[in-house]
């Protein structure tokens, strides 16, 4: 295969399974990472020796140079970019009446920025082309709202809203823009939650279970493929039915 996929924040966690995921599929794929370069380069070294093609590529998503920066070391090493996966972000439990100015803007720079930034810089290539697909990683507190996560769910409930716009104006263009919207899944990101919490949420499960990253870099696979053809501006849950 031929087909190149750019992920964002893939050095560790949800991130990281996709690029496993995509790799072992055929995908050439570029390994972004921002502060975590030995565990990128560690996974690019891993699927280089299974026989894949990849590279990492540094780059602050929330900064609207350093993207463009990325997109373009990705096109000058493989001339093209299929599949653009924005996967980085960052998360944070606090009060809403606690969140200061600049962690409001710091949420809203990484986790929707980041996606415009990374968009900006791939979509020209695609569009005239016409074809790629994009695939928007939210979460199901984007979908249902939580409680000491205002600005991360607002983030994550505005990536729903751009995927859905795009969908719209891109379909014409041959490009497919989807969303999955994670439920809980077991990385540094939820490291903060604590063993009850975590266990309560399983309970609360209907697969009473909680969600591995490789179980949603399974859907994110498949909305990028050609098996997903008729399929764009969706939100695709992998909660374990957590949220229905
Ligand atoms: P994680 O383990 O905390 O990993 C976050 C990744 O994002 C890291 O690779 C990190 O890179 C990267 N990143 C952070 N800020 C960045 C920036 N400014 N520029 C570029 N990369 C940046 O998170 P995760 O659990 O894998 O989450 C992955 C995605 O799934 C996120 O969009 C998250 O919101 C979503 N999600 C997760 C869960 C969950 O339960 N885990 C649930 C719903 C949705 P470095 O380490 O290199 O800095």
């Amino acid at each position: 295969m031929n087909q190149v996929a750019l992920i964002t924040g893939a050095s560790r966690g949800i991130g990281a399974a996709i690029a496993r995921e995509m790799a072992h599929a055929g995908y050439r794929v570029a390994v972004n990472y921002f502060q975590s370069r030995e565990k990128a380069m560690e996974l690019v070294e891993e699927l280089i020796g299974q026989g894949a093609d990849a590279m990492a590529v540094q780059a602050d998503v929330s900064d609207f140079d350093q993207a463009r920066d990325m997109v373009d070391q990705v096109l000058k090493r493989w001339r093209h970019i299929d599949v653009l996966v924005n996967n980085a972000a960052i998360a944070q439990q606090k009060l809403f009446t606690d969140i200061t100015p600049s962690e409001w803007r710091r949420m809203f720079a990484v986790n929707v920025d980041g996606a415009y930034n990374c968009l900006q810089a791939a979509l020209p290539g695609m569009i005239s082309r016409k074809s790629g697909a994009v695939v928007n990683i939210s979460s199901m507190w984007g979908q249902v709202g939580a409680s000491c996560e205002v600005h991360y769910s607002a983030a994550k409930a505005a990536l729903i809203g751009l995927t859905k716009s795009l969908a719209k104006e891109l379909g014409p263009s041959g490009i497919r823009v989807n969303c999955v919207a994670p439920g809980v899944i077991l990385t540094e990101m939820n490291a903060a939650l604590g063993e009850e919490t975590l266990e309560a949420l399983r309970e609360e499960t209907p697969l009473e279970a909680l969600g591995r990253p490789g179980e949603v870099a399974k859907a994110v696979l498949f909305l990028a493929s050609p098996d997903a053809g008729f399929i764009t501006g969706q939100v695709l849950g992998v909660n374990g039915g957590l949220i229905i």
